[in-house]
Formats: structure tokens, sequence, C-alpha cells
């Protein structure tokens, strides 16, 4: 059977066989890897460590016009952990079943995209293609541990600013449907801890200004909050989670013991916010803190960061968002567009002022990223690479403007 298989869905089969899971990446596998296939693709590449053991993988095709900006094409290497007694068969082995779905952590997220980038452009190059722009991949590493020493530490680099990109692509997830989704950017992760602080004392008391009761209105007006978000989202069918709000109170903390009301009292929510929504949110919370009463107060986990930044997909609006969108047609792709309703190196990128779009090109498939038995079926993962052939270069050759 192996025989007869695609040589580029056994190229993805090794990429899943070469175990890059947090907290202790292969990364040297892995850049071996990457380094054979920058050679097969006869492109330029540099391995560059801003943390060391932390490899960036960078590979260059250097365009007509190196003078106009680039285009570029992001992946990450490094995969989620996995619990094995909760997958069919062992999760690095890429094991193909019957009807060809490719069992394996990383075949959604997102080492599919990270090959269909490659064998794309192989294609392309053997068929003669010419690009206008310079074209890097980028493979870096522990975009899952939030990407600080990858991707965040890159982008402060020299080699980045001169790799001057006009666009980047990276990743979306599938579609359960025929659709396929594209990102405009991203909600950003604001963790946040209340700290209620009253009248300690005896418990056996009827105490004013307890800790427990501010508590009990902060517990309250952040769940009040997110069951509104979730009707919110329930009512209007053209909304997608990345839309909304999202809150789980996450941790709570406090208390000395079962007869003593403690002067404090803690709680933390997990909240994903739209970029739209961000100073809404934070004026919110410090309205709902201070209804709660006299000593609740805030902090956002300073780790965070805001993804405000957003890449313009109104057609006619940025040519970069033109081509991608009239590519897409020409492979009779229906496109979805939304906010990531989680977080990406993409918000690092566009941070910078760079146009990204998050796109990964899996419809008809379930939403396993992260989750016990992650699978992509070859089809889905060849018709990947047909339609990156079509929009790589409709985006390397997008004309100065
Ligand atoms: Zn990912």
């Amino acid at each position: 059977m192996s025989s007869q298989e695609h040589p580029s869905v056994t190229n993805f089969r090794n990429y899943i066989r070469i175990n890059t899971v947090q907290p202790n990446p292969d990364y040297a596998s892995c850049t071996e890897f990457l380094r054979g296939q920058a050679e097969e693709l006869g492109a330029a590449c540099q391995v560059i460590e801003c943390v060391p053991g932390k490899p960036n993988v960078i590979m260059t095709l250097v365009g007509d016009d190196p003078t106009l900006p680039s285009f570029l094409l992001n992946s990450h290497t490094d995969v989620v952990p996995v619990f094995p007694e909760h997958w069919k068969y062992d999760p690095f082995s890429a094991h193909k079943d019957g009807e060809g779905n490719i069992y394996g952590r990383g075949t959604q997220d997102m080492k599919s995209v990270g090959i269909q980038y490659l064998e794309a452009l192989k294609r392309l190059k053997k068929d003669g293609h010419k690009f206008l722009r310079t074209i890097h991949l980028t493979f870096v590493p522990d975009e899952e541990v939030s990407g600080g020493n990858g991707m965040g530490r890159l982008v402060e680099t020299k080699v980045f600013r001169e790799m001057n990109v006009g666009l980047g692509l990276d990743e979306g997830y599938s579609s359960t449907d025929n659709k396929m989704l594209v990102f405009y950017g991203e909600r950003s992760s604001k963790a946040v801890k209340i700290k209620c602080s009253g009248q300690p004392g005896h418990g056996s008391q009827f105490l004013p200004n307890t800790a427990g009761e501010k508590l009990r209105k902060i517990i309250n007006t952040f769940l009040d909050y997110r069951e509104q978000q979730q009707q919110k989202l329930r009512d209007n069918p053209r909304l997608s989670l990345g839309d909304v709000t999202t809150i789980n109170l996450t941790s709570l903390e406090g208390g000395v013991q079962p007869n003593v009301v403690p002067s404090e009292l803690y709680v933390g929510f997990d909240v994903r916010v739209p970029p739209s929504e961000l100073d809404h949110f934070e004026t919110m919370v410090a309205g709902w803190c201070k209804e709660a009463g006299h000593g609740v107060s805030y902090v956002f986990d300073e780790k965070a960061l805001d993804s405000k930044e957003m890449t313009c997909a109104e057609d006619g609006k940025n040519p970069w968002w033109d081509a991608f969108s009239d590519a897409c047609k020409k492979e009779n792709i229906e496109l979805e567009k939304g906010i990531f309703p989680a977080g990406t190196d993409s918000h690092y990128v566009r941070k910078l002022g760079i146009d990204v779009l998050g796109f990964s090109p899996m419809n008809n498939t379930p939403r396993l990223l992260h989750d016990h038995n992650e699978y992509l079926n070859e089809k889905v993962f060849l018709r990947g690479i047909d339609i990156y052939a079509t929009i790589i270069p409709a985006l390397a050759n997008v004309k100065s403007f």
C-alpha cells in the first residue's frame, strides 16, 4: 500500500513521526528534517535560535524583485501533549486507516500546513514558476506554549526586519462543513484575578462588609455576563466564538480556617475578548469591581498580550486580501471570515503592522486540534496542496502597491 502512496503524504507522515510534543519537543530532529526539505526545495535555509534550543528554521526563495515586501508562510513545529490511553493509535505513528485518515498529533495543528506549503512550492518550482516577490517560510518553535520564545522573539530580530514581510499566512482550523475558514484577527486572552477584601472576624457573627459578600457579587456579575454572551452567540447564527467574549471561572483562593472570616478572597477568570471589545472590557471590569464594594481590585495577567490589530479583509481595500480571496474563488472555495477564538503566533506579526491571514485548508473535517485522536484525511491533505499551489503564486505575484 505504501508503494502507491502519494509522496507528499509520505512526507507528511514522516513529519508527524518526529516527536515535537511539549514540554520537551525534539527540535533537533525536526530541524534536521526541515533542512532536508529546504534542500529538496532548493531554498536557502538558516536556523536562528533567539533562545538556545529553540530553533526557528527560515527558508527563502528570492523573488524577481527582492526590494518588494515579501510573502511569509509561517507554521509552528511543536504540538500539544497527548493522553495516549485515549488514542486509537500511537499519536506519533501517523497511522493511516482504510479510509485514508492519518492519525497523529499535529495532523491538523499544524504540521499538515507546514508540509502543504513545502509540497505546493516544490510542485510550482518543478513546473517552472517564478515569483515576483521573495517567499519566506518560517518554521517556529513553542507556539503551543504561547510563542514567547519562538515567534515572539523572532519578530524582534534584525533577520526578521530584513525579511521585510508584507503579508503572512499562518494557521486557522478546520471547518466541519464544505466552507473553509479564514481569520483576520484573534481574541485576546485576558486572564484576570480579582481580590476581594473586607472585615475579618469570628465566624459566629453577622459581620458587615465581608470579603465573601463581595466575592459573591463579583462571581455573579462575571457569570451573568458569560450567560449574556452565550445567549448572543446562540441567537445569531452569523456569529462565531471569535465574535463574543467567553468567561470561565478558573480559580478560587483564600480562607484561613472554618471559624475565621477572612480578610481576603480571590477569584480568577479566563477571559477571551474580541479585538473590538478590548477597551470596553477593561472599563467594564473596573466598573464591576467598583460596584462590588470598597476593597475590590483587579489585576490582568501581565504576560498576556493584547491582540487589537486586525488585517483588512474587505474586497477592494487591501490588495493582499483581494489576491487571496480571488485565488480561493478560483479553487471554488467558499470562505467564511472570522476572528480566531484563541491565540496564535499571528498576533506577534500583526503587532508590527504586518497583514496576516490565518488559514488551514481543511473542510469537512471534525475539529480535533488539541483533542484525542487528531486526524486528517489524506484527500483533504492533498487538496490543501492544490489550494496552496494556487494561493502562493497569486500572493507572491501581487504587484507593487
Ligand atoms: Zn497551532
